[in-house]
């Protein structure tokens, strides 16, 4: 076997509709488990009253966004609800590279194209624990007028199906109950012999 260079860090992918709680559960596990970076990607709607520049997203114009498409900064970007959305390519390689792990709070289609270029990426997605719930959550962010939570509500069924090609799934029903099976399954992931092959050479020489 070829001798390994440092592991590299691991990419948490989460996708979820819209209101199934998503940001809640990445909040709690980035608390949790404070070795993990947080992805902040680019968008160009506007920040919500709560958000912070750099640490929610980077907040940035339609035209500004074009560019750095054009310019190949984004490993994926969409489209999406009218705003485009994108992650950086360097942002990932340079937490990566430094063996760090790196959580990407991202939909389904993001998640596909990041699976196709880092597939040993994991993949959870979060699923509210029914369609009404869905509608109550949506409507208790409270930062969205109603036709925006309707557009929202309505791209969740589409969004649903995706489920099925994720490696985990986490019914938000209690939110301590969806918090620690997010933990449990990065712990789970970063004990994964393939992703330790750098540690245990530098320790045993097995190679
Ligand atoms: P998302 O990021 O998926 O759009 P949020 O994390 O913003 O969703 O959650 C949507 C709303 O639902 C928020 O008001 C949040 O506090 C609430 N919420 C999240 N998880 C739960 C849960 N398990 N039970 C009840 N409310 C929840
Ligand atoms: P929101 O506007 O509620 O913050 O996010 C809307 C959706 O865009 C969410 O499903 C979120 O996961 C997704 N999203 C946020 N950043 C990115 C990104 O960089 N790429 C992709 N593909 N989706 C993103």
């Amino acid at each position: 076997m070829s001798k390994p260079l440092i592991d590299k860090g691991l990419i948490i992918v989460i996708s979820a509709p819209s209101g199934a709680g998503k940001s809640t559960i990445c909040r709690r596990l980035l608390a949790a488990c404070p070795e993990i970076e947080f992805s902040v990607s680019y968008t160009s709607r506007t920040p919500r009253p709560n958000e912070i520049d750099g640490k929610d997203y980077y907040f940035i114009s339609r035209d500004d966004f074009q560019r750095r498409i054009d310019e190949g900064e984004f490993v994926e970007w969409v489209e999406n609800y009218g705003h485009f959305y994108g992650t950086s390519v360097n942002a990932i390689n340079d937490v990566l590279n430094q063996g760090k792990d790196l959580l990407l709070d991202i939909e389904p289609r993001g998640a596909k194209a990041i699976k196709k270029q880092f597939p040993d990426a994991v993949f959870v997605f979060v699923l509210p624990p029914d369609t009404d719930e869905l509608m109550k959550r949506l409507e208790k962010r409270g930062h969205e007028s109603q036709e925006a939570i309707k557009t929202r509500f309505s791209q969740a069924n589409s969004e649903l199906k995706e489920v099925l090609w994720y490696e985990y799934s986490i019914f938000n029903e209690n939110l301590e109950t969806a918090v620690q099976q997010m933990i449990s399954i990065y712990r789970a992931e970063k004990c994964k012999t393939n992703r330790l092959h750098g540690k245990i050479d530098r320790i045993f020489k097995l190679y």
